[in-house]
């Protein structure tokens, strides 16, 4: 692989006294998209907000373009390129499309991604853009929600779980919107318990079993059968 953009590794963390992972490593290509599959309590959202510094992570567990952020605060995540679109999409719900995009662009980088370029990805908010967030369907408050994380001008996205709650033809749209934003150059790391739609999508994945990496590798490596008995904390025939 060239040089990974995201590189996790000996990742543990956890709440308090309670270990959720334990020594994660993998690598994230530039412009590829890794996915990250694995039951309920697996660790996927832990790994993420472990990434992101909202939970603890050692010195050298991260490292962003071979430099260990480790010591980077949360807040300042989206200065250095990495963004994070979180389950349940935490929109400002008094706030109007656009004002969502406003804000996170004024705590982001300066680059091509504006509001305008996220209503040309999703016409249904250039539409809606005056509507505050409660009036949207769940599937246009997910838009919104990776229009936030794409007008702060990101190299890398954190996607977690972008499917939960949405009728399966809404989940389509949604998807069909990440080729688009890999071929600007972006590299993604998505979480998602649908195996097929992992399958189709990633470049390489990683399988988490209570916290442990139970499977990772370039995507063309595994069968749906492999992945599936992997998820499910089987072991190898
Ligand atoms: P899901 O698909 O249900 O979101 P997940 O793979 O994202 O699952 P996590 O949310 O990362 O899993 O949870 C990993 C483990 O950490 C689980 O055992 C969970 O109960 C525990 N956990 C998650 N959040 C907390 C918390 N705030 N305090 C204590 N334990 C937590």
């Amino acid at each position: 692989m060239a040089d990974p953009i995201l590189s996790v590794r000996g990742l543990s963390s956890g709440y308090g006294d309670f270990q959720a992972l334990f020594d994660v490593s993998f690598d994230l290509a530039e412009a590829s998209v890794l996915g990250v599959v694995g039951a309920n309590g697996a660790g996927k959202s832990t790994l993420f907000k472990s990434i992101m510094g909202l939970l603890p992570r050692g010195g050298d567990m991260v490292a962003f373009r071979g430099k260990p952020i480790g010591h980077v605060r949360s807040d300042r995540m989206a200065r250095l390129g990495i963004v994070m679109v979180p389950e349940g999409r935490r929109l400002f719900r008094s706030l109007t499309v656009e004002e969502n995009l406003n804000i996170a662009a004024d705590h982001g980088r300066k680059g091509d991604w504006s509001p305008r370029r996220v209503y040309d990805l999703f016409p249904i908010l250039g539409e809606k853009r005056r509507q505050q967030a409660t009036q949207l369907s769940g599937g246009q408050q997910q838009m919104v929600a990776i229009g936030r994380a794409l007008v702060a001008n990101p190299d890398v996205v954190l996607f977690d779980e972008i499917s939960l709650g949405l009728a399966p033809i809404v989940v389509n749209d949604v998807y069909a919107a990440l080729p688009k934003i890999i071929e600007t150059g972006i590299s993604a790391v998505v979480v998602e318990q649908d195996v097929d739609r992992v399958m189709k999508l990633a470049d390489s994945l990683v399988c988490l079993v209570e916290g442990h990496v139970a499977l990772s590798g370039a995507a063309s490596e595994f069968t749906k059968a492999q992945l599936t008995a992997a998820y499910f904390g089987e072991e190898p025939a």
